[in-house]
């Protein structure tokens, strides 16, 4: 399988193989993609920071195993032995998307426990955001309405106990919720280019699922903090 790939690149790439890499040794910085190391527009991809160009890759990679899995097919890795060429096309872009993710692999993975306390800060900003965010429309004057427009207190009342929490599986729940907010913000973009009635129910549906992370997030990070005391 590495000869596979090492010949795949030589053929397509020449130099990339013949020139010896000019660079020193790569390592991981907090921040940045805890696969290549790259800082260039991170986001949490899978629970961790990930840059575009591997999210990228890794989304070839999965949209290739969802094929062969609809289908029945042999799962990807191996041959590219394929019945057509459909088929041959999603494994070559999957096997291409994986020799491109293994050139750039950091020679050391970073430690688990310093990639979660790296995201505290992203977690920290976006919560401040949107309290920033929500804050003017809580001072708006109350006009007696019905109870459901109160500031949801769910949230907050599910991670009350908050000196009893864990951190770590804190820290966990928050890395969980900033995927689910790239998730939800690919598919915003998505909805927001698409046209017609049914696109702008389902970008209502989106947004009101991000305003639920949003607030989840907002009491997680209240949670930590005074929990970290
Ligand atoms: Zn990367």
């Amino acid at each position: 399988m590495w000869l596979v790939v090492i010949d795949a690149q030589t053929l397509e790439n020449p130099a990339a193989a013949s020139v010896p890499n000019p660079q020193p040794v790569r390592r991981w910085t907090p921040g940045s993609c805890v696969w290549c190391g790259s800082a260039e527009s991170i986001e949490v991809f899978r629970n961790e920071p990930r840059c575009e160009v591997c999210r990228e890759h890794e989304t070839v990679i999965d949209e290739a195993r969802k094929f062969m899995g609809m289908y029945g097919l042999r799962p990807i890795g191996g041959t590219l032995q394929s019945d057509d060429d459909e088929e041959r096309e999603w494994r070559v872009n999957a096997r291409d998307a994986r020799a491109a993710l293994n050139q750039i692999r950091l020679p050391e993975p970073p430690d688990p426990a310093l990639i979660r306390k790296s995201m505290r800060p992203k977690a920290a900003r976006i919560v401040t955001a949107f309290e920033a965010e929500s804050a003017p429309a809580r001072k708006a004057p109350a006009r007696p309405r019905t109870a459901s427009s109160a500031p949801a207190p769910a949230p907050t009342a599910a991670v009350a106990p908050a000196k009893k929490l864990d951190v770590a599986a804190l820290e966990e729940r928050v890395t969980g919720l900033l995927d689910q907010l790239t998730k939800v913000d690919t598919q915003i973009g998505l909805a927001e280019a698409a046209q017609g009635l049914a696109a702008r129910a389902r970008l209502n549906d989106l947004n009101s699922q991000k305003a639920t992370i949003l607030r989840t997030l907002a009491a997680l990070e209240k949670a930590r903090r005074s929990a970290g005391e």
